[in-house]
This record gives C-alpha cells, structure tokens and sequence, in this order.
C-alpha cells in the first residue's frame, strides 16, 4: 500500500453550487492513470483521523493533482473538503489507487463513458487523456438532475474536445430540449458498432442505484460483462 504524503491545497474552483473542484500540490506524486483515485485524509488536532476516496479529475501533470468533491449533505468530510478547508492547508493522499477502472491512451477500440451526477470526474480525466493523445471514438452519456448540476460545462460543451456528449437531464431539461426529463434508458446508451463488430469499452460512474441501472441496460443491450468497468460512489 502506497504512503500518504503531504497535499497542499493550492486552488479551489465551483463546478455547481454544491460542486468544487480542488487543485492539491502533491511534491513526491508518482503520477497517475485516467480513472484511478486517491484517499484523502484529514487529521483533527485531537488525532482523529476521517478518510475518504476522491478521483483524479485529469492526466498526471508534475506535482499537481485536480479532485472534484461533491458536498454531501451531512457528510463528515464532503462539505468540509468542498467548502472550509483554507486555501494552502495541508491534508494527506495516498495513491494513485485503483488498477481496473483505468482507460489508457493507447487503446485503440470505441469507449462509452457512463456518468451519473459526480461520477463524472473520472471520466473526465479519461476525456482529457483522450483529447491529448488517442483518436479511438470516445463517447460520453453524462446524467444530471438539471442543467446546473453539470461539471466542466465549457469544456464538455466547447470545441476540441474530442469525445462525443450526450446529456440525459432527469429532473429538469433546458427549454428547446427534445429529451423529456427522465432516466437513463437504453436508447441513451445505444451507440452505433464498429465495422469490424467491435463493442465499445464501457465505464460506468456514479452513485450506487446508477451504476447498477446503467450496468444492467448495458448487459441487456449485449454488451459483455467483461467489458463493462463500474465505481461505485456508494
Ligand atoms: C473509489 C471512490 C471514488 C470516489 N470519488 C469521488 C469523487 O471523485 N467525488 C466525490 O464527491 N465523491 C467521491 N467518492 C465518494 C467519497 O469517497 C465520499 O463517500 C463522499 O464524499 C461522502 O463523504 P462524507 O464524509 O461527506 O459523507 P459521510 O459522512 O461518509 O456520509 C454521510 C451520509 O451521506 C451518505 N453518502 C455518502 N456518500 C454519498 C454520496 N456520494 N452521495 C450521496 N450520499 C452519500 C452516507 O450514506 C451517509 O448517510 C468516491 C468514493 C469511492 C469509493
């Protein structure tokens, strides 16, 4: 098990209004690869220690790592991470943790990225990857409840970016939309196959109750378990 090593927090960004991403300056970071994470952990001046996991938001870049913290309401550590912890405070990571639920650039074959509320930040790290170094057709089905709750608006909506995005609101669509608000069904997973009969390469990302929908019409469209990678944000 890796060491935990000395983090300092050196910028703090919203994603939405319960959303932050955190930049942490890590100086002995080992790197990383798209979807794996971090324990973050937080030490009370009485000992007590709180630890919790926090994916990699982007590509090894130095010393700098990026997390994205959604605040949980009532959570010990989300809303502390999020909000209060002071600009230049230190917490603890170890890692990078996590060898499954990786995506590496030189992977040739179609990737379909599945992500529900938070569970983006993974995924995004494998978009930014993607964006700087593969051409294999990348596509992204992003579920959120309303148009405010989407991470990395500008990025997933801007030019070069690379992979194809599809959002699915379930609460709230923006007017103009010709989705009606609703779920994540199969016809929103459907993605055309390759030539050659290739299925993509598919993670999955979010809460519990998501992961296990999104998993499921997956596996009933077909595609095989074994290429079906899920996290659980529990
Ligand atoms: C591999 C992995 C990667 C993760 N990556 C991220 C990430 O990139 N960004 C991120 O924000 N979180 C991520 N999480 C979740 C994170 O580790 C914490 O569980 C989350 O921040 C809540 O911690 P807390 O201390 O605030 O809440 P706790 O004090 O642990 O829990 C408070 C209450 O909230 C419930 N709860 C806990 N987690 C959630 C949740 N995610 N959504 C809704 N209710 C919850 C609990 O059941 C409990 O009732 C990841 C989890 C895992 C296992």
């Amino acid at each position: 098990m890796s060491t935990w090593l000395p983090a300092r927090l050196v910028g703090r960004e919203d994603q939405s209004a319960t959303g932050r991403t955190l930049y942490l300056d890590v100086p002995r970071w080992p790197g990383h690869l798209a979807g794996q994470h971090v324990d973050v952990r937080l030490t009370a001046d009485d000992g007590y220690h709180a630890v919790r996991s926090y994916s990699l938001a982007a590509p090894a870049e130095g010393s700098r790592i990026e997390l994205g913290v959604q605040s949980v309401p009532g959570g010990e550590v989300s809303p502390y991470l999020a909000d209060d912890l002071p600009l230049s405070a230190e917490v603890e990571v170890r890692g990078p943790l996590g060898g499954w639920f990786v995506w590496r650039p030189d992977t040739d074959g179609p990737v379909l990225l599945v992500a529900g509320g938070c569970g983006i930040v993974p995924l995004m790290a494998m978009i930014r990857a993607h964006r700087n170094h593969s051409t294999a057709p990348m596509h992204l089905v992003y579920s959120v409840r309303d148009p405010g709750q989407i991470w990395y608006h500008e990025e997933l909506t801007g030019t070069g970016l690379g992979t194809t995005v599809h959002l699915v609101h379930t609460r709230q669509a923006p007017p103009g939309s010709s989705r009606p608000p609703g779920r994540v069904t199969a016809s929103d997973l459907a993605l055309p196959t390759a030539a050659d009969g290739t299925g993509p390469e598919c993670f999955v990302c979010g809460p519990t109750g998501f992961v296990e929908n999104a998993a499921g019409l997956l596996t009933d469209a077909g595609h095989p378990p074994g290429r079906i990678r899920t996290e659980r944000f529990g």
